[in-house]
C-alpha cells in the first residue's frame, strides 16, 4: 500500500509540474459533462474513492455523490486524488440513495454481470452517447456499485438502463475507480465528437426518480387493496412492473394517468367493502 501511495504521490508530482490545462477550454459540451452525476454506493474503500474522483476530472466531470461511503473524508480518498481534491470537498454525501437520485429522470447502473432479472442493457459507449445527450435538458446519475459485490437488484431496479463495460468474460470486474474512469472517458468522447450519434430528439419529459418510486408505492399497496398481489407470496411481481415502468419511462401527463386510475380502483375497492358491510 506505501509502495503504490508513492507511486501516486510521484505521478500527482509529475502532473504539477508539466503544468496543468484544466480550465483551458469550456464549452458547452462540458458544461454538459459537469451536470452528469456519478454516485458511488457504499464505497469501502477510500482511495477508490480518491482514483474515481481524479478519474472524473481528468475528463471535465465534476459532479461526485457518495451514498454511505465506509469512510470519508479520509487521508487515503486526498492522496489518491492527487490534484482531483476540490471534487472531493465538493462531493455531496447522502444518507440513502432516495437522496442521491431524486432529482434525476435517467439513471443508469454499472454492472459487470448480467442479472437473473434481464434489464435493457447498454455497452459504455451507447450509454455515454445517450447520458451525455440527454443531460442537455435533465438530470443524469450514473450508479456504481460496491467493490465485493456491485449493486444489489433493488438498486438496479431504480435504473432504465444497465450498463456494461464489455471484458473478458471470465475475469469481467474492473477495479470501481477503473470503471468510473472508461465511463468517464467514454462521456468525454462522446463530448466531442457526438456528431451525427444523437439519440432523437424527445417531445417528452420523464419523470424524476422521487415520482417513480411514488409510483411504485401506490402501485404495491393498490395491487395489495386488491387482492392481487398476495403478500405471503409476492414471487417477483413488483420487481417485473418496475421493469416495465423504467422501460416506458412516464412523463408527468403519463404519470398523473397512472396515480389517477391507481386512485380510482383504491376507491372502487373501499366503496365495495363498504357495501358488504
Ligand atoms: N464483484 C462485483 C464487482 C464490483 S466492481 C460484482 O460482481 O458485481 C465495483 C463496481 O465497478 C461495480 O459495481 C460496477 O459499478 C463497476 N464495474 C466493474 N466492472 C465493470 C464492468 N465490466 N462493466 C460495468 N461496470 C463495472
Amino acid at each position: 500500500m506505501a509502495e503504490k501511495l508513492s507511486v501516486q504521490e510521484k505521478a500527482a508530482q509529475d502532473t504539477r509540474s508539466s503544468g496543468t490545462v484544466a480550465g483551458q477550454e469550456c464549452s458547452s459540451s462540458d458544461n454538459r459533462l459537469a451536470r452528469i452525476r456519478i454516485v458511488l454506493i457504499n464505497t469501502t474503500h477510500p482511495g477508490n474513492i480518491g482514483a474515481a474522483a481524479r478519474a472524473m476530472k481528468v475528463m471535465g466531470l465534476s459532479s461526485l455523490h457518495l451514498v454511505t461511503p465506509k469512510a470519508f473524508p479520509n487521508a487515503d480518498a486526498t492522496a489518491m486524488a492527487s490534484g482531483a481534491d476540490d471534487l472531493l470537498q465538493a462531493a455531496r454525501v447522502h444518507e440513502s440513495l432516495d437522496s442521491a437520485l431524486a432529482d434525476c429522470s435517467l439513471v443508469l447502473g454499472t454492472s459487470a454481470r448480467f442479472r437473473s432479472l434481464p434489464m435493457p442493457v447498454l455497452d459504455v459507449r451507447r450509454a455515454s452517447e445517450q447520458a451525455l445527450e440527454e443531460s442537455a435538458s435533465r438530470k443524469v446519475a450514473i450508479l456504481f456499485g460496491r467493490e465485493r459485490y456491485g449493486l444489489t437488484n433493488e438498486e438496479m431496479q431504480r435504473c432504465q438502463y444497465l450498463v456494461n463495460i464489455p471484458a473478458n468474460p471470465v475475469y469481467s470486474s474492473l477495479n470501481l475507480a477503473q470503471a468510473v474512469q472508461i465511463v468517464a472517458y467514454e462521456l468525454r468522447v462522446a463530448a466531442s465528437g457526438g456528431a451525427g450519434l444523437s439519440v432523437p430528439p424527445f417531445d417528452w419529459e420523464p419523470v424524476d426518480d422521487s415520482q417513480m418510486e411514488g409510483l411504485f408505492q401506490h402501485l404495491e399497496q393498490t395491487l395489495l387493496d386488491l387482492r392481487f398481489l398476495n403478500p405471503k407470496q409476492p414471487k417477483r411481481l413488483m420487481m417485473r412492473l418496475r421493469r416495465l415502468f423504467n422501460r416506458a419511462r412516464p412523463d408527468q401527463n403519463e404519470m398523473n394517468i397512472l396515480r389517477g386510475i391507481l386512485k380510482a380502483s383504491q376507491e372502487a375497492v373501499e366503496r365495495e367493502g363498504k357495501a358488504r358491510g
